[in-house]
């Protein structure tokens, strides 16, 4: 890809879509900072797992309000289920890359139906067909670290700007990069906070949340797909096996890079 070729694409720029900031960096760094001594060092001192996800998000909603997000992959919908109780209305920002499974995208619409959940599609600004037409037919295959780039990295960061902080659903058993994440970060790509509930849950432990309080579930969970992404990239997994190695599969990519 020349730097012509991508020149042609309307790129994400960073933008307020959502409530926009009130807190300084500094003033947001010294709040994780603050906050990851009172969660994680209590974790590291005693048992992650005794952290309630709940006692976290409650932190959250009252700490940021209206300038909270949730990134949310629809795989399931456990974080944003949790998180509405406290932080009412909150936005739940969908990357929608254009390349999603239909079963993806019912979860997502299901959601956008749940009450106190407010969905918000983070997309490129370039449609499939330009992207396409300036990267190739097969993108995700010729060079797939742009493609991410490109319908996820630069969306997520143009909509993250208009927040102080975000709550994902990392893992520390995802992946070798996410092993050492906190339940709260100071985020220094995007300089706001980033929340982890869930840190030290396994996947186990997030089907069980969502099948004991009726939280979706993707389909595709009990199709082969124990890690959902955009369908060109996502594989099935023999049972048993690592539930990311489907992700990418055939190649050295592990990551999307939104978590990086
Ligand atoms: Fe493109 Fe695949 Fe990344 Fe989706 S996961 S943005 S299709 S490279």
């Amino acid at each position: 890809m020349t730097a012509v070729g991508l020149e042609l694409l309307p790129r994400s720029t960073v933008l307020t879509p959502g409530p926009g900031r009130k807190r300084s960096a500094d003033e947001l760094k010294a709040i994780a900072e603050e906050a990851s001594r009172r969660f994680d060092d209590r974790g590291l001192y005693g048992n992650h797992t005794e952290i309630d996800p709940a006692e976290v998000l409650a932190w959250a909603g009252e700490t940021f309000g209206d300038a909270l997000a949730v990134a949310c992959s629809m795989a399931n919908t456990v974080v944003p289920e949790m998180t509405a109780p406290h932080a009412p209305g909150v936005d739940v920002l969908f990357l929608d890359t254009g390349y999603h499974f239909s079963e993806t995208v019912g979860v997502r619409d299901a959601l956008a139906a749940t009450p106190g959940l407010n969905v918000v599609d983070v997309r490129s600004p370039a449609s499939i067909a330009e992207h396409e037409a300036v990267l190739g037919d097969r993108p995700f295959e010729t060079d797939p670290e742009l493609c991410c780039r490109l319908r996820k990295v630069e969306p997520l960061d143009a909509a993250l700007s208009g927040y102080e902080a975000w709550i994902t659903g990392v893992r520390r058993v995802d992946t070798d990069h996410r092993a050492g994440a906190g339940i709260v970060e100071w985020d220094a790509k995007h300089g706001m906070v980033k929340i982890n509930p869930l840190v030290a849950w396994t996947l186990e432990r997030v089907h069980n949340y969502a099948d004991e309080h009726g939280c979706l579930l993707n389909p595709l969970l009990d199709d082969g797909y124990p890690s959902i992404g955009c369908e060109p990239c996502t594989h099935r997994v023999e049972a048993g096996a690592d539930p990311r190695s489907g992700r990418w599969a055939g190649s050295s990519k592990t990551e999307c890079g939104i978590h990086l």
